[in-house]
């Protein structure tokens, strides 16, 4: 499949991977927006949030989870971090393989731009 983050899974190009499983591969962000910034994927291609089936909640759920415990490893969970998710092109998404921002090492702002 013609599909960036598939080939990254697949390591048919390289990643620099920080975190692994059956169902989720971690890997940090080419283009960072703070000190650390992963992209959480789940192994199964999945296009956009709106794809998402009622069998895939448990996956969906395993991303935050992974954000979750990475901010940790991170040392950044108790200070506090950012988990981002772009829908479509309107919420400046690029790369249509699900993926899951997770951001931390600055403060961030809110509302975002
Ligand atoms: P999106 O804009 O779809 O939410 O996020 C896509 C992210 O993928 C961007 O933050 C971009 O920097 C990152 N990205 C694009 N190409 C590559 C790549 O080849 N390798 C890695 N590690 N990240 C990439
Ligand atoms: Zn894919």
């Amino acid at each position: 499949m013609d599909c960036l983050f598939c080939k990254i899974i697949d390591r048919e190009i390289p990643g620099d991977i920080v975190y692994e499983d059956d169902q989720v591969l971690a890997f940090n962000d080419i283009n960072p927006q703070a000190p650390t910034h992963i992209l959480i994927v789940p192994k199964q291609h999945i296009a956009t949030l709106n794809d998402i089936k009622e069998d895939d909640l448990a996956l969906v759920g395993r991303l935050q989870y992974t954000a979750a415990k990475l901010a940790s490893k991170q040392g950044f969970a108790e200070d506090g971090y950012r988990v981002v998710m772009n829908c479509n092109e309107q919420g400046g998404q690029t790369v249509y393989h699900i993926h899951m921002h997770l951001m931390g090492g600055r403060r961030f702002t809110w509302p975002a731009g």
